[in-house]
């Protein structure tokens, strides 16, 4: 079994997503994550496919870390050309098949109040859709028919090689770590890169809205358990040593929760308020969903610790010290 690791360009980015291909020693391939549906995608793959000796054909499976299209996006094209079987969790599945999973354009009733209810006022609304709308172009979805379900323990086995899925909820409700078993290597998508603190997504829908981080939190706990060798991860470099990589993401997530309630004080604010706070620059790119993913995140992980209480107020939430 041989490993090879290729980069494309996010567009508008300006950094790299992974996508790695495991070739076997039939010459079977296994794609984990794709890249995104940028214009370098194909000459890449192409390069690598060249450089692994395998065509088309020989790429028989695409297991998706997570629904981001900077990780996906890039499938529909591969299934074209290979017939391969594309892997996901259901809990991210819809990301891929539908177009319109992007929730500003079929669900403003659920986005809208959402967003009022973290203090985001109605003129800012309008900016933060085509914020995340322009991010998303180019995004192609994928026929259902190619797209099968995995779930926690799934165990996929080929020959000289077992997969064992990892269900690590947190970066997105679907984000799942895939671990070669004889290998002891571990490729982590987004839920462990090597310099940064990945984010965790609020979801729009359901009781957890506020509960990513705390869900990230045990999903690196869960990685830890594993002892793997090695992680490639979704973005940046292999991750060589995995402990300590965990203990920076804790560090890091412990330090910006002090931050936040440094910024909260005595006073109660929305989550918005606090976003502005803590993430001043406004740099356009998904920047402000980012800033209230991450204060949101650490709210919901304040609230369990008891640090930190909900006071609603005309249908604003605001946070306020415990
Ligand atoms: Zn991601
Ligand atoms: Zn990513």
């Amino acid at each position: 079994m041989q490993i090879y690791e290729y980069n494309v360009p996010i567009p508008d980015a300006g950094f790299d997503s992974n996508a790695y291909l495991i070739k076997l020693e039939n010459k079977e391939s296994i794609l984990v994550d794709t890249g995104p549906n940028a214009p370098q995608a194909l000459d890449t793959l192409e390069a690598t496919l060249r450089k692994a000796e395998v065509s088309w054909e020989n790429i028989k499976h695409i297991l998706v870390t997570h629904g981001h299209y900077d990780h996906f996006s890039f499938a529909a094209q591969i299934v074209e050309r290979s017939g391969a079987q594309v892997w996901v969790h259901p809990a991210d599945r819809k990301k891929l098949t539908i177009a319109t999973e992007n929730p500003f354009f079929v669900e403003a009733e659920t986005v809208i109040p959402f967003l009022k209810k973290l203090g985001v006022q109605k003129n800012k609304i309008t900016s933060l859709i085509s914020e995340v709308v322009a991010s998303e172009r180019g995004f192609k979805p994928l026929s259902e028919s190619y797209i099968r379900s995995l779930s926690n323990r799934t165990v996929l086995k080929f020959p000289g090689l077992t997969i064992k899925v990892i269900h690590t909820p947190g970066h997105t409700p679907g984000s799942c770590c895939f671990q070669l078993v004889e290998k002891g290597i571990l490729f982590t998508g987004d839920t462990l890169l090597p310099q940064i603190t990945p984010n965790a997504i609020f979801n729009i829908e359901g009781e957890e809205r506020d509960q990513s981080l705390v869900r990230l939190q045990e999903s690196l706990t869960k990685i830890r358990r594993l002892r793997a060798s090695m992680a490639y991860p979704g973005h940046g470099k292999p991750i060589l040593s995995i402990d300590p990589a965990i203990n920076r993401q804790f560090t890091r997530m412990a330090r910006r929760s002090e931050q936040v309630l440094r910024v909260l004080g005595a006073q109660g604010l929305s989550t918005f308020s606090i976003a502005k706070e803590l993430f001043p620059s406004d740099s356009g790119r998904y920047h402000t969903w980012l800033a209230l993913s991450e204060t949101l995140g650490h709210m919901g992980w304040l609230r369990i610790q008891r640090r930190v209480r909900i006071r609603d107020d005309a249908g604003i939430v605001y946070w306020e010290a415990q």
